[in-house]
């Protein structure tokens, strides 16, 4: 008996233990885990440097609150800042803590500015921004948001692709664009560079905002810290959390000095957003996932596992559809639902999680080894010539 409310749909399994990229079940089986909590463990389980990371700040001091100066997480903005558009820096907790606070920044910059009336955003229909109250009305979903009227105004939605009604949707009380580099839960659809470098000029001539949420995309995820770094555009205000941590929560909003300058003392705030516990692992994260180094192997483990995708594609055209994806953030769209895929793939042991449009989310960690992408493919070949 569990008294855990039913909001989640578990699969059957617990693990005790985990190393890099795999898992362990108390009588011993072990599982190559490509969901890595959602994108999270960038690093795999149990990376040695974040163990030392926690163990050593954790006989120093956990948590003082933001009424008090925070080296560790004066040191880490000071690297995001330094790898990225951002010139500023507030940290969270979690993804959608994030994106609401992104959403802030955008509103109050409006307003410091004497135009209070512009505060809508304007986002993606069925994206996918986080559960809280606001968020789940700016995702657009009704899946997501039955239930919990009232909605929440503010928030207008154009269809991935319409760039029509994209434009036609952009009026003069539009505070900004919101969207994913990368939509995640949405079915691992990218947005390619050129619709990027498009939504950015777009947002220029309009004079409004783009908030681009790499929660799921960001910290290495697509072979570049950033998804967007690829199409070269800089967005006004990006909110991250998944992959900085490590595994550890955390959530930040990285935004310009222009749009910084709107959150005044007292605009905004957080408890545990950035203490230094977590600050503490999220240095250690950016100083492994930031390196030029790291990232470019992440670029070609990428490649070699797409190619490899594409070729079980060829070999099984009755069940994939379609390969998707950037860096280690793939999908496998299948033409049938993918629930049996799944379970399958788990009784080879691998783990792998859903996403919409009938898509397999593959999130190996960025430290994912060659030879385990190979056994991976071998479970998924394995599984498709049983669906035959
Ligand atoms: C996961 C996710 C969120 C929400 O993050 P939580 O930590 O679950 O609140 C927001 N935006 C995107 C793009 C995500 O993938």
């Amino acid at each position: 008996m569990s008294f855990l409310v039913k909001n989640y749909n578990r699969k059957k399994i617990a693990f005790i233990k985990g190393k890099g990229s795999y898992l362990y079940t108390a009588n011993g089986n072990k599982y190559l885990d490509f969901v890595q909590g959602i994108a999270v463990n960038c690093l795999g389980h149990s990376h040695p440097k974040l163990i030392k990371t926690i163990k050593d700040q954790s006989k120093k001091v956990w948590h003082v609150s933001n009424a008090f100066i925070i080296p560790e997480g004066e040191r880490l903005a000071k690297k995001l800042v330094k790898k990225t558009f951002a010139d500023y820096v507030m940290f969270q907790n979690s993804g959608a803590e994030a994106t609401e606070a992104a959403i802030k920044v955008a509103r109050r910059y409006f307003y410091s500015i004497g135009k209070p009336n512009k505060n809508r955003i304007l986002c993606v229909k069925n994206s996918f921004h986080g559960r809280t109250i606001a968020a789940i009305f700016a995702s657009g979903s009704k899946k997501m948001s039955e239930g919990f009227g009232p909605k929440v105004p503010g928030f207008d939605h154009f269809v991935f692709g319409d760039h029509k009604s994209l434009k036609k949707k952009i009026t003069k009380n539009t505070a900004a664009i919101m969207v994913e580099n990368i939509m995640g839960e949405g079915g691992i659809k990218v947005i390619p560079d050129f619709c990027l470098r498009e939504l950015r000029k777009l947002c220029n001539k309009k004079k409004i905002l783009l908030i681009a949420d790499s929660v799921q995309d960001g910290v290495g995820r697509s072979g570049d810290f950033f998804a967007f770094e690829q199409s070269k555009i800089k967005p006004d205000i990006v909110p991250i959390a998944k992959g900085i941590g490590g595994g550890f929560p955390i959530g930040a909003v990285l935004m310009n000095r222009k749009v910084a300058a709107g959150m005044i003392p007292g605009t905004h705030g957080s408890t545990f957003g950035g203490n230094p516990l977590a600050m503490a692992v999220g240095n250690t994260v950016m100083d492994i996932v930031s390196s030029r180094k790291f990232l470019t192997n992440v670029k070609k483990l990428s490649k070699y596992f797409l190619s490899n995708l594409n070729l079980l594609k060829i070999k099984h055209p009755k069940v994939i559809k379609e390969i998707r994806g950037r860096g280690l953030l793939i999908g496998i769209q299948l033409f049938k639902d993918q629930t049996k895929f799944i379970k399958k793939l788990m009784d080879n042991k691998l783990l792998t999680i859903r996403a919409a449009e009938n898509v397999i989310r593959i999130l190996p960690p960025l430290n994912v080894k060659k030879s385990e992408i190979n056994q991976a493919l071998k479970i998924i070949d394995k599984v498709c010539a049983s669906l035959k």
